[in-house]
């Protein structure tokens, strides 16, 4: 056994798998040792041990080395004990390697399966290999029903066949287009529904063979949020647009109104004419009690407030936002001088306001950058700082971008911050400040008064 290239036989018989004896040869080699062969029995149970012994001799007729027997099938079989010796150093460093490899991989397969992501690894060939719980869940497809299968399984029908093509161009090509990158598509659950994702792809190549895994995110809730929060801006510029004209209705109304009822008292009017005023002078009243309700009406509801952590809340805010940063290459960092003391806030309304704020900073630098958000105790306010490496704004911009509808993008509603002046000033008798430097970028500072705090 001193010879290192003499190749080591073992033979392991196992009961399980299989009625027959079926061998599955497994060459490998192992750090430091010599090559070894290793031969699975399985089924063996069912023979007899004379048929065994001809069993492997017909394998192996020089013999084994080794034969593990783990499960007494064949205890005549198994070579006397071996005494101390190479043999044993070897198949004790054999086991050892082995169990270290298996726990390696229960812990990776222990990784993998306890991610809430879907994580898919597919073969050159375009074949499932990998599907872990998180697949199962959000796929609905069984592990045994997805590995083996073309990856179109779970692709929506306009893609099935563009995906292959990626993998075949980057088997030829080795040019990365989507490798590395987050992007969102849409995939298709077993019961042929079809939900947003995102999805990141990685590659790796394991001796010449190139492996393919995604990295599968549902977004549907992030998607319904999003949607949600347009609808809730769209909703805010319908409000403002009918504040608005109600303002501007308000002034002629009472104009009209005004002297429809002092002609009414002038004596010179005939009878038909007074008629006609004194319906004008009433149809005004109407108009200005219609205006009065729609204003009522689209008035902001009045804040909730609840003692809360700002910090906390930033957080949660920050983490729905992630895929979002992610995407577009910004990176984040997190200054939290906290624990701060307890203030009183509408947690909704703050949390509009930190995303409108995260939303701009995203706008800000459509080349990427870093945001930084401190929470921090500053004199008598708790406050919250989003700072961006982006555009920033000259004073000229600056002045006006709280004032409803005010915007410099092609598709702004300009209703983002002057929705967060509200909230922060009217709603909580906060201060929301900024500070920006032309091709610098800007930040934005929340603060609310700790003499909002709860009583302890
Ligand atoms: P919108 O985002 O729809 O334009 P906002 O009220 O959110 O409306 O913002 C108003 C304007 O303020 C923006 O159009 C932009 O010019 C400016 N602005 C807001 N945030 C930033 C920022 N982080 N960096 C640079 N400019 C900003
Ligand atoms: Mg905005």
């Amino acid at each position: 056994m001193s010879d290192k290239t003499q190749p080591i036989r073992i033979a392991i018989l196992s009961d399980q798998e299989g009625p027959s004896c079926q061998v599955v040869t497994l060459p490998f080699s192992l750090e430091g040792l010599p090559p070894v062969e290793m031969e699975i029995f399985t089924g063996v149970g069912s023979l007899s041990p004379e048929k065994l012994r001809q069993t492997l001799k017909e394998r192996q007729p020089a013999g084994f080395d080794i034969i593990l027997d783990g499960e007494g099938l064949a205890p005549d079989l198994t070579p006397a004990p071996i005494g101390a010796g190479p043999q044993v150093q070897i198949l004790e460093d054999l086991l050892c390697q082995l169990q270290e490899l298996r726990q390696k991989q229960e812990i990776n397969s222990g990784i993998i399966n306890s991610a809430t992501d879907a994580i898919v690894t597919i073969n050159e060939s375009h074949t499932i290999i990998g599907y872990n719980q998180g697949a199962q869940r959000i796929l609905g497809y069984s592990r045994e029903e997805a590995l083996g299968q073309d990856l179109k399984l779970i692709i929506p029908p306009p893609y099935k066949d563009v995906h292959r093509d990626f993998v075949r161009r980057y088997v030829a090509t080795r040019q990365p287009h989507v490798i590395g990158k987050h992007v969102r598509l849409n995939a298709q659950r077993r019961d042929g529904t079809e939900f947003p994702m995102s999805i990141s792809f990685s590659v790796a190549e394991v001796r010449g063979n190139l492996y393919f895994t995604g990295v599968i995110r549902d977004m549907t809730e992030t998607k319904e949020m999003e949607e949600r929060l347009l609808q809730s801006e769209r909703l805010a510029a319908v409000g403002n647009t009918v504040t608005h004209i109600a303002h501007e209705i308000k002034n002629p109304l009472l104009i009209i109104g005004g002297f429809a009822r002092q002609l009414l008292k002038a004596t010179e009017l005939d009878d038909k004419a007074r008629q006609k005023l004194a319906i004008i002078a009433e149809e005004v009243v109407r108009l200005e009690e219609m205006v009065a309700e729609m204003r009522d009406f689209v008035r902001p509801p009045a804040p909730q407030k609840t003692p809360g952590q700002v910090e906390a809340l930033a957080g949660q805010v920050l983490e729905f936002f992630q895929d979002n940063f992610q995407e577009h290459h910004i990176r984040v960092q997190r200054v939290d001088e906290g624990p701060l003391p307890r203030v009183s806030f509408d947690p909704k309304q703050i949390r509009q306001v930190l995303i409108n704020l995260f939303k701009n900073a995203v706008e800000a630098m459509p080349r990427g950058g870093e945001l930084t958000v401190t929470t921090r105790v500053k004199g008598s306010n708790v406050e919250v700082s989003v700072a961006d490496t982006g555009e920033g704004m000259g004073p000229d911009v600056a002045a006006n971008i709280f004032q409803p509808y005010f915007t410099t993008k092609e598709k702004g509603t300009g209703l983002g911050l002057a929705i967060c002046n509200f909230i922060v000033k009217e709603q909580h008798r906060g201060q929301i400040l900024v500070a920006s430097t032309p091709g610098k970028g800007s930040t934005f500072t929340v603060q609310l008064p700790l003499s909002e705090a709860p009583p302890e």
